[in-house]
């Protein structure tokens, strides 16, 4: 047994690095659904910012579990959080009350704009939850009897049926229909799309109950929303009473170098979703809703696991070290660090490379269109130089990295990227 004092001192001392009993893709494969297209590697250990395959060759991780550990792997303050809650008491259901689930919804909301949460476990469910709230609240506040949410083209809010209904991305709705109805979708960033949208939507009495927008694209090509056009959606929503819903599940929790992606759009939401960064790895996601649209009652949405004192608890820790270790301020410093050098990475290759864009540390390294790379190659060349990078479509290469990383990590990782580069151009 390891004792959670070793564990928490030096998680390598304590499992190590080396080679594990080998690890056959084949028998997985012939048990697990090939929902997913796997790169050819099993981690089977991580610290910080790193992470073992069975075989003990190392990678610096630029994927941190797709923008989800936020403190990196087997950080000390986690392995402390999740050590202590089992031991204390892990599940119990909401039919009692959970006081770390207050602690943390009372963090969210002292942290945002917004007054109540309710906790689920991923982030579809945060967005199925929000979209349960806006139908709510158009029916009983504003008396429409088929209402519509409008959401974006390139979007991703997630894989249930309502939210890849939401996704405004033909591939993820494919050979699943009938679609949920009451979907409108319009070009982001665009705003006489939105306000054409809207006037054609309400034309005979109100339909449009919300606005359903991620604060930067993330899976759709890493976008950023842009200042004036969001201002203008909020007033938009403020005129029409529409319900402004921003999901911030990729890129809330700190990794912008704002708490909120929205905070650099200088707007308020009426509601919010999280889940990725916000566990630190441990599955939570949950809507925060301003107390003005908060009309969930007893019976109307309810989740067996949600807001359990296990997620609650290490949730917390995770918050509260990303506050305490500044980790918003690395983002900024790490981010821009990261950009500076994958633009000279542009000017090395002006055939392969258009830009850089991002906040923070969520950043994409975009391809032309016309170029003989697509973001798979780059992906593959890069894990052999022991980096790992995750795309956002097929033009472009995504870094979400932990908030944790540091600055030679940053250049480690432009180095390798460079070595892979060198390699396949
Ligand atoms: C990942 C993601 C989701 C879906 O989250 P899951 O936890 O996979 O359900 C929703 N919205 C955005 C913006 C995301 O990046």
């Amino acid at each position: 047994m390891v004792s959670l004092k070793q564990l928490v001192k030096n998680p390598l001392k304590a499992f190590g690095t080396k080679a594990e009993k080998s690890f056959q893709p084949e028998v997985f494969d012939s048990h697990v659904m090939t929902t997913y297209g796997r790169f050819p590697l099993a981690l089977t250990r991580g610290a910080g910012c790193r992470v073992w395959d069975d075989q003990a060759n190392e990678y610096l991780d630029f994927v941190a579990g797709i923008a989800t550990c936020t403190l990196g792997h087997a950080h000390p303050v986690m392995v402390e959080a999740v050590t202590q809650q089992i031991q204390k008491l892990h599940h119990v259901s909401n039919l009692y009350y959970i006081p770390e689930q207050g602690a943390l919804a009372q963090w969210l909301t002292e942290h945002s704009c917004t007054d109540r949460v309710f906790f689920c476990n991923s982030g579809a469910e945060a967005n199925e939850a929000a979209i349960k709230l806006a139908r709510k609240y158009a029916h009983t506040q504003l008396d429409i009897a088929e209402p519509v949410i409008i959401t974006a083209n390139a979007s991703f809010h997630g894989r249930t049926l309502a939210t890849i209904t939401a996704t405004g991305q033909p591939k993820y709705q494919k050979n699943f229909s009938p679609l949920v109805p009451g979907f409108h979708y319009v070009q982001f960033n665009d705003i006489e799309a939105l306000e054409s949208a809207i006037a054609s939507l309400n034309a005979e009495g109100p339909r449009v109950a919300a606005i359903l927008l991620e604060a930067l694209q993330g899976e759709g090509g890493v976008n950023p929303g842009n200042v004036q056009y969001f201002q203008r959606v909020r007033e938009l929503c403020d005129q029409h009473k529409i319900l402004l819903i921003i999901d911030e599940v990729q890129v809330g929790m700190g990794r912008t170098g704002k708490l909120w992606g929205y905070e650099h759009l200088g707007i308020e939401p009426d509601v919010i979703t999280v889940a990725k960064g916000l566990g630190g790895g441990v599955p939570i996601g949950a809507m925060l809703c301003k107390a003005s649209c908060d009309v969930l009652q007893p019976g109307d949405h309810a989740s067996t696991y949600g807001g359990n004192p296990f997620v609650c608890g290490v949730a917390l820790a995770v918050c509260q070290t990303v506050e305490s270790e500044q980790l918003m301020a690395n983002a900024n410093a790490r981010g821009q660090q990261l950009r500076q050098g994958l633009l000279k990475l542009v000017d090395t290759y002006p055939n392969l490379f258009e830009q850089v864009r991002g906040w923070g540390l969520i950043n994409g390294f975009v391809l032309k269109p016309d170029a003989p790379l697509k973001s798979l190659d780059i992906l593959k060349a890069a894990t052999n130089q022991g980096l790992l990078l995750v795309p956002a479509g097929p033009n472009v290469v995504r870094f979400v990295p932990p908030l944790i990383v540091s600055s030679a990590e940053v250049n480690e990782a432009l180095e390798k990227l460079s070595k892979a580069l060198a390699t396949i151009s």
